[in-house]
């Protein structure tokens, strides 16, 4: 079994109580039963998943988040949540702890004129930087998501000073990508080329040789990733496409098949 077979990215909703201009979530799918998100968590697990991403929307908006991490941590997979932070506090962390392997937290600049012009509410920025000792203190790993746009490129140095200051564990650096229905609406706003995002990221590594810096562009982002859709369909993402290829609560998806039909 190949190592990527393992890794699924869920989507678990495409509520947010934020609303970035260069959002990549889902289109309107309504949220799931906790018995429905059951039935496909243990088709997943069936076909060897050993790895889920917990994402959104705000995967911390769904209320029984906590009873699935629970479960598949049980069962021996390795979760992680993407969150942008608001719901993060102490009593949830507490709550995550022992679950939870590992929390990515949403942060694309410290500047607030970028972080507006990105749709990040006022002082987003300080709410996410008092985040990450809280994660630490916790006991979990922290990584940062940079989204690097055509509107915070300047802001990625001063990012970084503060990043590798707090000590995180790794730092991907995403390429913006017009994926979906609100980032393909705002392309022109964010857009960057991939040459000027290559260099950003090779003078971050350079800048800062002991951070754990990764970069994810659109390629990466779609090879690595099985994903689940908020309304359960498993899905390929390729050349920005989302494709369907199956819904456990209709059909057991057999992932291995998807695995190798899909490169
Ligand atoms: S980018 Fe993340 S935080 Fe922003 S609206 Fe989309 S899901 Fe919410």
């Amino acid at each position: 079994m190949q190592e990527n077979l393992k890794k699924v990215c869920w989507v678990i909703t495409n509520k947010c109580n934020q609303h970035c201009k260069f959002c990549f979530s889902f289109a309107d799918e309504k949220d799931l039963s906790l018995n429905e998100h059951m039935k496909i968590l243990n088709n997943l697990l069936e076909f060897g998943v050993n790895k889920i991403t917990w994402s959104g929307g705000e995967s911390l908006l769904i209320p029984h988040l906590m009873k699935l991490l629970n479960y598949a941590n049980s069962k021996g997979v390795l979760n992680k949540i993407n969150t942008n932070g608001q719901l993060l506090t102490s009593e949830a962390l507490i709550e995550l702890r022992g679950i939870c392997g590992q929390i990515n937290l949403s942060l694309n600049s410290l500047n607030p004129q970028s972080n507006k012009i990105m749709g990040k509410p006022q002082g987003n920025e300080l709410l996410v930087l008092s985040r990450i000792p809280l994660v630490k203190m916790n006991g979990l790993r922290i990584a940062v998501n940079s989204v690097a746009s055509g509107q915070n490129l300047n802001d990625f140095n001063e990012l970084g000073d503060k990043l590798e200051e707090e000590g995180i564990d790794e730092w991907k650096i995403m390429k913006f990508t017009a994926m979906r229905h609100i980032s393909k609406k705002n392309r022109d706003l964010f857009d960057i080329d991939y040459v000027r995002y290559q260099e950003l990221y090779q003078g971050l590594q350079q800048k800062y040789p002991s951070m754990n810096i990764r970069a994810v562009t659109q390629k990466e982002f779609e090879c690595n990733n099985l994903l689940v859709s908020p309304n359960g369909q498993i899905a390929i993402t390729k050349d920005a496409e989302d494709y369907v290829l199956g819904n456990p609560l209709e059909k057991e998806v057999d992932v291995n098949d998807i695995y190798f039909n899909k490169n």
